[in-house]
């Protein structure tokens, strides 16, 4: 109807990563509220948010600590900058916390508002020491196809999804290795530990055609997430990292996702034991519940950064909100919810150990079904791969939509999970019971076989 919530909503706003209303069928959902991990409509329907929103919901949509600690800030000293040598106490606090909790000994914390800022903040400061150390020419950023990064200019072409071509991005100087994805990027009859020798010898022979005295950095998410949650293949990262040191290349690890939590430890770069140059941190970092961002330099990189900055008297860069009170007192708490622990709770991190082994149990059972052609995860991340032929891992054609008609189905049937190429990507709140995992599986599956009847 004309004055339904759903056209209002169409009407007057633009979604982001979504067919505008004129080419979409279905699919319109306003929400008014949420309790744990279900979010509720303009029509009462509850659905169960198995994405944690876009993975940031960990700690469910009614942490009463995480609010009632933005309601404190809000009454005492609801925002200031961190500009010309201030910042609110909140700020000071939380970058020691964040340093405290990092892989890192020693370090300093940048803030921005959003994991995109984040990256874009990170690659000026590469740029800036290639500046100000005499390198110039040591500006080209390395990523990997499939990677999710962010949307503004810099972050967008840093992402590996072709995307990016309707904005004429990415720029040059963003250069995309192949997406360590064994399953589909393996040739066939290579074994897996061939296939991460084949991705150290493209990144070595990258270096070698750019010039190592070229390249400002490294970027890499430690579990991919929104390029359809991609676990690295075995050794990924032994292999890279020392190829990396070799050139004296930085190595960033995007945890928009993984940080805090998400893969059953602190840090993605922790599970699979590999030490960053920095870390690059939003989503988990305020469960959501404030719009923040953080970048994390280890000692080496905040050593020259300073000697940097010291040089030219300052580092010409920031946001109004960087640092914002209110963010940082809602992140102090974040960080006590997911990895201290407050009074009576024991930390969220703690359940999403507890929870893994259901939800791998559950990925297994739906990996039997004869059209989906692999289940993939870590931690609480996982993703179901449908396939047309499983024997030889051909996908539907891309006309059927068929993840966006197994998401839609699942939204009738009051759950909330993200297509994402053919995947069906799975990144329940982290405070889920196991009753509430069975019903996201339950309800998936019914999802799988009502679309894949229709389809076949
Ligand atoms: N990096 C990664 C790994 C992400 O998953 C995202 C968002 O999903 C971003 C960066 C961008 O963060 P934001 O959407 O807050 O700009």
């Amino acid at each position: 109807t004309p004055n339904s919530w759903e056209a209002r909503a169409d009407a007057a706003s633009f979604y982001g990563f979504t067919d505008l209303p004129s080419v979409r069928d279905r699919g319109t959902v306003v929400l008014t509220h949420g309790e744990g991990p279900y979010v509720f409509d303009v029509h009462g329907r509850r659905y169960l948010d198995a994405n944690s929103g876009l993975w940031n919901m960990v700690a469910g949509f009614d942490h009463p600590g995480l609010a009632a600690a933005a309601k404190a800030q809000y009454d005492r000293f609801p925002g200031y900058h961190a500009f010309f040598g201030r910042m609110s106490d909140q700020t000071v606090m939380l970058s020691e916390k964040l340093i405290e909790v990092s892989p890192f000994e020693g370090g300093k914390v940048f803030y921005t508002n959003s994991g995109s800022e984040a990256n874009d903040t990170m690659v000026k400061m590469l740029w800036f020491l290639a500046q100000s150390e005499g390198q110039p020419e040591r500006r080209k950023i390395l990523t990997r196809k499939n990677a999710y990064h962010g949307v503004t200019a810099v972050s967008a072409s840093m992402t590996g999804k072709p995307y990016n071509s309707v904005f004429g991005l990415p720029l040059d100087g963003f250069i995309h290795l192949t997406c360590p994805h064994y399953w589909r990027e393996g040739r066939p009859s290579e074994s897996e530990a061939a296939f991460t020798a084949r991705m150290g010898i493209e990144l070595e022979e990258t270096i070698a055609r750019e010039g190592a005295d070229t390249i400002a950095g490294f970027f890499a998410e430690p579990v991919m997430g929104a390029g359809g949650v991609i676990p690295p293949s075995a050794g990924y990262f032994q292999t890279v990292v020392p190829i990396l040191k070799k050139y004296g290349i930085p190595l960033i690890s995007d945890e928009v996702i993984c940080g805090f939590g998400r893969t059953g430890h602190r840090w993605g770069c922790e599970a699979y034991e590999f030490m960053p140059d920095a870390i690059i941190s939003s989503k988990n970092l305020t469960c959501g519940y404030f719009p923040m961002g953080a970048v994390i330099l280890g000692p080496e990189l905040t050593d020259r950064l300073q000697a940097a900055s010291d040089a030219i008297e300052e580092f010409p860069h920031g946001f109004t909100a960087s640092g914002h009170p209110v963010g940082c007192a809602v992140a102090l708490k974040a960080i006590e919810v997911l990895l201290e622990g407050t009074t009576g709770a024991p930390p969220l991190i703690e359940n999403v150990n507890a929870l893994t082994p259901a939800f791998e149990a559950g990925l297994a059972r739906l990996a039997n079904h004869p059209h989906i052609g692999e289940a993939r995860g870590k931690g609480l991340m996982g993703a179901l791969e449908a396939v047309k032929d499983k024997s030889n891992k051909t996908p539907f054609d891309s006309h059927l939509s068929v993840s966006e008609r197994i998401a839609n189905t699942c939204t009738d049937h009051g759950l909330i999970c993200r297509p994402l190429g053919q995947a069906v990507v799975l990144c329940p709140a982290f405070i889920m019971t196991e009753a509430e995992i069975a019903e996201m599986f339950e309800k998936l599956e019914t999802a799988l076989n009502a679309v894949f009847d229709e389809l076949t």
